[in-house]
């Protein structure tokens, strides 16, 4: 006995599959470029890792280098081309104070500071009079650190429900509870997606899976080796406004880029305009293993009391996890796939693909378009991994 037909559905000349922070931003500005979009996703919208972290917009934790370069034309992104709907995600330009206890740790924050401000970031040293005047509930124990103006925060899921409603008014479709199964071809050519209720015909497919971009990129034959790193948020109860920037330890930047399998959890600590202040991150490879970490809570807890000695006696009102999109080499993959034309990926943005999915969004509208980028998108490109060559 034959299969069903299946219906086909309205082609476009753009499909982008997931629909989360970085396929809304991709889905937007391919829209607003004029292209014809369809939006595919298996679940509701943002119902990945753009639901399941916090909404730091930072350069303050990158070093030098392509990760940095995209930081800062995302913050372009965000405060220029943007600057209309920023209240829509309720963008709130903080800044962020990177802070030590020790002298070593001073130096080393120095020393990168350097490296941060000859590629363009804005950042001022602050001794420890300026800190309190900045954090006037910092311990005591912090003798200094730095204070990165251009750190933002935004609320994810609204940049999500928003970029996505925007596409839809400039002509997009976004279809959700729609599995992608399979790619459609012509010889090597990707030329659309199979999904269970129908084909869509398609000039370009961008794979924005986050997480599972390495699955989605299997159906069409090609490797992205995306993995998940857990992480953990804890809650707190409203409070009245006790940390005011997005405060962390220096040594956040040495789990940031860390390979590092096992637990990692230097404390970040932000308030929010709810009250609430949000106590992340940790670190870890664990799989997709969704069980409570009591001790990742507890590590979580025991550094954001380092920071802030007054939320000792703070009720921690709830947890959650997501899994971030990690790469082997921490950058992105953005860009075609020069082994399945027609295919192109915005993925493996880790643990900073809030505050970079606009700039990779528009980077991917310039290059769909034919246009020279803004930035060159030669070192996110989704061939560089040995294995695959
Ligand atoms: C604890 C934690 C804290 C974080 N904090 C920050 C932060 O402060 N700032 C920051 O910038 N980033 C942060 N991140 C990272 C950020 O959450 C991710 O980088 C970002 O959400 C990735 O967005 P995405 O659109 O690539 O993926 P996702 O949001 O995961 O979206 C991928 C989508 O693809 C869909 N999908 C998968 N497979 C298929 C398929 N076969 N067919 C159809 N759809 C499919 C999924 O349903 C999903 O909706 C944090 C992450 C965690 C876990």
């Amino acid at each position: 006995m034959g299969q069903a037909p299946v219906m086909n559905l309205p082609s476009c000349d753009v499909a982008v599959v997931g629909a989360g922070a970085v396929g809304a931003a991709c889905a937007y500005f391919a829209a607003t470029a004029g292209h014809q979009v369809t939006v595919i996703d298996r679940g509701a919208i943002a119902s990945g890792a753009s639901s399941a972290c916090e909404g730091n917009i930072l350069v303050s934790d990158k070093e030098a280098g392509p990760e940095l370069d995209l930081a800062l034309y995302s913050q372009q992104v965000w405060r220029k081309d943007l600057a209309g709907e920023s209240k829509l995600w309720e963008f709130e330009a903080k800044g962020g104070l990177m802070v030590t206890t020790t002298g070593r740790g001073l130096t080393g924050l120095r020393d990168l500071i350097v490296r941060q401000r000859a590629v363009g970031t804005i950042v001022e040293e602050v001794d420890a009079a300026r800190l309190r005047d900045l954090e006037p509930h910092l311990s005591p124990a912090i003798i200094a650190g730095a204070y990165y103006p251009q750190d933002a925060q935004v609320q994810p899921m609204l940049v999500v429900a928003h970029l996505l409603r925007i596409a839809r008014n400039r002509g997009a479709r976004v279809l959700t509870g729609t599995e992608v199964t399979g790619f459609l071809r012509e010889r090597d050519r990707v030329v659309g997606v199979r999904t269970p209720g129908g084909d869509v015909a398609a000039g370009a497919v961008i794979n924005a899976a986050g997480t599972w971009a390495g699955e989605v990129a299997r159906l069409a034959g090609v490797s992205v080796p995306v993995l998940p790193r857990r992480g953990f948020v804890l809650v707190t109860e409203p409070l009245p406004v006790i940390v005011r920037h997005k405060v962390y330890a220096a040594e956040y930047v040495g789990d940031v880029a860390s390979s590092d399998q096992g637990l990692q959890s230097s404390p970040v600590v932000e308030g929010t305009p709810a009250g609430t202040i949000l106590i992340g991150a940790s670190r870890e490879r664990v799989g997709f293993d969704r069980a409570f970490s009591r001790a990742a809570a507890a590590r979580l807890a025991r550094g954001a009391l380092a920071l802030f000695p007054v939320l000792a006696g703070v009720q921690v009102m709830r947890s959650y996890l997501g899994f971030r999109p990690y790469c082997p080499d921490h950058l992105p993959i953005i860009g075609p796939d020069p082994r399945a034309p027609g295919l192109w990926h915005a993925t493996g943005h880790e643990g900073a693909g809030i505050g970079l999915s606009v700039g990779t969004g528009a980077l991917l509208a310039q290059a769909l378009c034919g246009e020279t980028t803004a930035l060159d998108l030669a070192p996110f490109a989704p061939d560089r991994f040995a294995e695959d060559r």
